[in-house]
């Protein structure tokens, strides 16, 4: 690698940061990318400033949005009667994937873990009240984190706020296996823990 140009290695940098992205397959990719030539590297540059400059957070639940509401909370065909809490951007898409809820979502933005140093007021947790208190319609709120003492622990926070509150709280069944992160439940799974949830 030191054979190449600074810009490369800065290139090269940047993709190593990304999951699954090690040293050679960034400089595969940094070589690539140079090859394309100028028209590409033009749409690229374009795309990843658009990401930076338009792409914002929902002001209501957190997911992506290109300005104001997300796509999810202006769509009028959801069940506005239940709102899905889930830790990340991710868990939300594989929730959207599997097909089976059609409410709303509510990304917290991580889990509590004080081993972690990410306490309650780091997270978008007293959010869920607000809206539950704003919003009479609200009648049930799913929290679909993750099955780890860390989500456990959220979980029960989320519960402790919306107390007195006449919104049943529940939990996907916990045939999901415990440690496991609810971005890589399949469908299927994912569906069935969701039909089949308790309240807590
Ligand atoms: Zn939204």
């Amino acid at each position: 690698m030191e054979q190449l140009p600074a810009p490369f290695i800065r290139v090269i940098n940047a993709l190593k940061r990304l999951p699954g992205v090690g040293e050679k397959t960034a400089t595969r990719y940094a070589m690539q990318i140079f090859d394309e030539g100028r028209t590409y590297i033009d749409q690229m540059i374009q795309a990843l400033s658009d990401l930076a400059e338009k792409v914002t957070l929902c002001p209501v639940c957190n997911n992506l949005a290109e300005g104001g509401l997300c796509t999810i909370c202006s769509d009028p065909q959801r069940d506005r009667t239940v709102i899905c809490v889930v830790k990340d951007i991710r868990d939300l898409a594989a929730m959207e994937k599997s097909g089976t809820y059609n409410g709303l979502y509510h990304v917290t933005g991580g889990l509590i873990s004080p081993l972690r140093g990410t306490m309650p007021g780091d997270l978008s947790l007293d959010a869920i009240k607000n809206r539950c208190t704003a919003d009479p319609n609200i009648k049930e709120v799913i929290v679909t984190l993750d099955a780890t003492v860390e989500g456990d622990t959220t979980a029960m926070y989320i519960k402790e706020t919306l107390k007195g509150l006449d919104v049943r709280v529940s939990r996907p069944a916990m045939g999901i296996p415990t440690g496991t992160d609810i971005g890589y439940l399949d469908g299927l799974t994912l569906s069935r823990a969701l039909r089949d949830r308790k309240n807590i």
